[in-house]
C-alpha cells in the first residue's frame, strides 16, 4: 500500500526489511522481499510526482568537472527513472576479470554472479524475453572495435509501471514524502538500529527494521552514510576511507568529426572496444557513436541558449567563422560522441559541507576528477578508431585535438551514470560494501544501486544495478529464512 507520510505516520515495529528510496533499485528489492513473504517498508523522500522542494535537496556545491548533479537525478517515486533513456547493456565477463590500473583492486566476484540474474532484469525493464543484444552495424577492420549490442527499453518509467504492486503486494508499505535524515547504528551490536525519517514539517520517527538497505542512488547512498555521527563515531564511516570516493561517470568526449566515402550510407553506427584493444592498450573500455546529424545537437546547461545560436549560425552559413562559444557541427555533419570508462581513483568524491539542507541533512560537494588513465583511455579509443575507420573504408575522421594532447582541456559531458562510492571489494581497506553489498563493519545494513560497482565498464548501468539488486533480495531470503529456522 503506498501512503502519504506527511499525513499518516503509522509504522509498524516489526519490518523484516526497510529500503530508503523508491527508484529501480529500491522498488525491485521492495517488491521482491515482500512477495518471498517478507514484511517491508519502502521509504521514498519524494512524492508521486517532481516537487521542487524535494528536488532542492539534491543539490550540490562542484569543486571538479560538472556533473549536473541537481540535474542528472530525480527526486521523486520511480527517482530517476522517470527520465532516463532505457539503453540497455550489460556488463560482460572482462568487466570483472580485468583489474583498473593503480592501486585499487577490480570487482571481488565473478561475472557468473550476476549473469544468472539477467533475464529476470531484462523482464523488468520490458526487455522481451529471450531478446538477444543487437548489433545495428558492423564491427571495424583490425579487431579493436566490435558493433556495440545493446537493447532499448521501452524505457519502463518504475513508478507507473509498478504502481499497483506496490499498492497491491502483501507485506509492503510504501511511504513517499518519508525522507531518511540519519542512521542510528550501535557499535556494540553491530547492528543499524533504525533509520530516522523526515516528512517536510521536520517530524521525525525512528523506523526500526532487521535489515536496512540503502537504495537513494549512488550520490546520496554516500551522503547518508557520511551524514551519521554514529557510523563515524564507531569508524564505519571515516574521514580517510572509501565512503563517497571513486566517483565515476561515463564519458561523453566530443572525439571529432568523419565524412564518408562515396558510396557509405549515413546510416548511425555504434562501436564498442573489443577485450583485445583493452589488453594491447592497457586502456579502458568505449562505446563510439557514428552519427550523421539531421539536426543540431547540443549538450548541457546552456544547451538551449546555445542549440539556438548554433541552429542560427549553421542557417546563415556563419558557422565556420565562429568560434567564440564552442565548437560545433551543423546538420550533414558526421560527428562522433563517445560512451567511455572511467577508472576509480580516490580523488574523485563526494564529500559533506557544514552547511544543512532544509531537513538537517549535510550538504554535499562533488569533485569529480579524470586521472592520466582516463586520458590515456580516451586517447587510445580515439586514435585506433580513426585509423580503423579509414582501413575499413568507411571514410576519414578529423579528432578533436584534445584527444591526443592531454594538455587541452576536454570537451566533455557527462552521461548521468553516477557510479562507484560505495565500491564493492573483498576487503573494507578497498571498499565500502563487501561481496554481498553490505557495509564492511556493520551487520545488517547494505547497499543498492550503481553506488556498489567497483568499476563501471561503459554499460549503462541501470540493468547492472538490478542484477544485483535482484542478487541481493536472494541474499536477504536466505539470510532472514535461516534467522527464522535458528528461531523454530
Ligand atoms: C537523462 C538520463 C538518462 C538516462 N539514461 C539511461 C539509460 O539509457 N540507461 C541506463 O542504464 N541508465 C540511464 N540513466 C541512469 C539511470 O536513471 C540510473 O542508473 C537509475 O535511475 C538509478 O537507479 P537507483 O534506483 O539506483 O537511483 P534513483 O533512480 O536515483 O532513485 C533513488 C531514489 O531514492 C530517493 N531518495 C533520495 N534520497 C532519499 C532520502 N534521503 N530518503 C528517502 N528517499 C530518498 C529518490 O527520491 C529516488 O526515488 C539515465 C539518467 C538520466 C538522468
Amino acid at each position: 500500500m503506498i501512503r502519504d507520510y506527511q499525513a499518516q505516520k503509522t509504522l509498524r515495529e516489526d519490518y523484516d526489511v526497510c529500503i530508503i528510496g523508491a527508484g529501480p533499485a529500491g522498488i525491485t528489492l521492495a517488491l521482491r522481499l515482500a512477495q518471498a513473504g517478507w514484511k517491508v517498508v519502502l521509504a521514498e523522500g519524494g512524492g508521486h510526482d517532481y516537487s521542487p522542494r524535494s528536488q532542492a535537496l539534491y543539490q550540490c556545491t562542484s569543486t571538479g568537472l560538472e556533473l549536473y548533479p541537481h540535474e542528472t537525478r530525480l527526486r521523486y517515486l520511480g527517482g530517476t527513472s522517470n527520465h532516463w533513456a532505457g539503453r540497455c547493456r550489460p556488463f560482460t565477463p572482462s568487466d570483472f576479470a580485468v583489474p583498473p590500473p593503480g592501486d585499487l583492486p577490480g570487482w571481488p566476484i565473478a561475472y557468473a554472479e550476476v549473469e544468472p540474474y539477467l533475464a529476470a532484469a531484462m523482464e523488468i525493464v520490458d526487455l522481451p524475453q529471450g531478446a538477444q543484444f543487437q548489433a545495428e552495424n558492423a564491427g571495424l577492420k583490425g579487431g579493436d572495435f566490435e558493433p556495440d549490442k545493446f537493447l532499448l527499453s521501452p524505457p519502463t518509467r518504475f513508478a507507473q509501471k509498478y504502481a499497483a504492486a506496490l499498492n497491491d503486494t502483501a507485506g509492503l508499505d510504501v511511504f513517499i514524502n518519508c525522507n531518511c535524515v540519519d542512521l542510528e547504528f550501535e557499535q556494540a551490536t553491530g547492528r543499524l538500529a533504525a533509520a530516522v525519517v523526515s516528512d517536510y514539517d521536520l517530524q521525525r520517527q525512528r523506523l526500526e527494521a532487521k535489515y536496512f538497505i540503502l537504495a537513494t542512488g549512488a550520490l546520496e547512498n554516500a551522503r547518508q552514510l557520511l551524514n551519521s555521527t554514529s557510523l563515524r563515531k564507531a569508524g564505519v564511516v571515516t574521514q580517510d576511507g572509501l565512503v563517497g570516493r571513486c566517483l565515476m561517470e561515463h564519458l561523453n568526449v566530443e572525439m571529432g568529426t568523419f565524412i564518408l566515402e562515396d558510396g557509405q550510407t549515413g546510416e548511425p553506427r555504434q562501436y564498442y572496444t573489443s577485450d583485445a584493444f583493452v589488453s594491447e592498450y592497457k586502456a579502458g573500455k568505449g562505446n563510439v557513436s557514428a552519427t550523421v546529424l539531421d539536426e543540431v545537437r547540443t549538450f548541457g546547461r546552456t544547451a538551449e541558449v546555445k542549440h539556438f545560436l548554433e541552429n542560427l549560425l549553421c542557417e546563415m552559413n556563419l558557422a565556420h567563422k565562429v568560434n567564440f562559444i564552442a565548437n560545433f557541427s551543423c546538420p550533414g555533419e558526421g560527428v562522433l560522441s563517445t560512451m567511455i570508462e572511467q577508472y576509480p581513483n580516490a580523488q574523485s568524491r563526494l564529500s559533506l559541507l557544514e552547511e544543512k539542507d532544509e531537513l538537517g541533512v549535510s550538504k554535499a560537494n562533488v569533485n569529480w576528477v579524470l586521472t592520466a588513465n582516463d586520458r590515456h583511455t580516451i586517447q587510445c579509443i580515439g586514435s585506433e578508431l580513426a585509423k580503423q575507420f579509414v582501413d575499413t573504408g568507411l571514410g576519414f575522421v578529423r579528432l578533436n585535438e584534445y584527444v591526443y594532447d592531454a594538455a587541452i582541456p576536454l570537451k566533455m559531458e557527462p552521461h548521468a551514470h553516477h557510479m562507484g562510492t560505495t565500491r564493492m571489494a573483498a576487503s573494507a581497506q578497498y571498499g565500502v560494501v563487501d561481496r554481498d553489498c553490505k557495509v564492511f563493519g556493520t551487520d545488517n545494513l547494505y547497499v543498492a544501486g550503481s553506488s556498489i560497482f567497483a568499476t563501471g565498464g561503459a554499460s549503462n548501468p541501470t540493468m547492472p544495478l538490478l542484477q544485483f539488486a535482484l542478487r541481493l533480495a536472494d541474499h536477504l531470503d536466505e539470510r532472514l529464512k535461516s534467522a527464522r529456522g535458528a528461531l523454530t
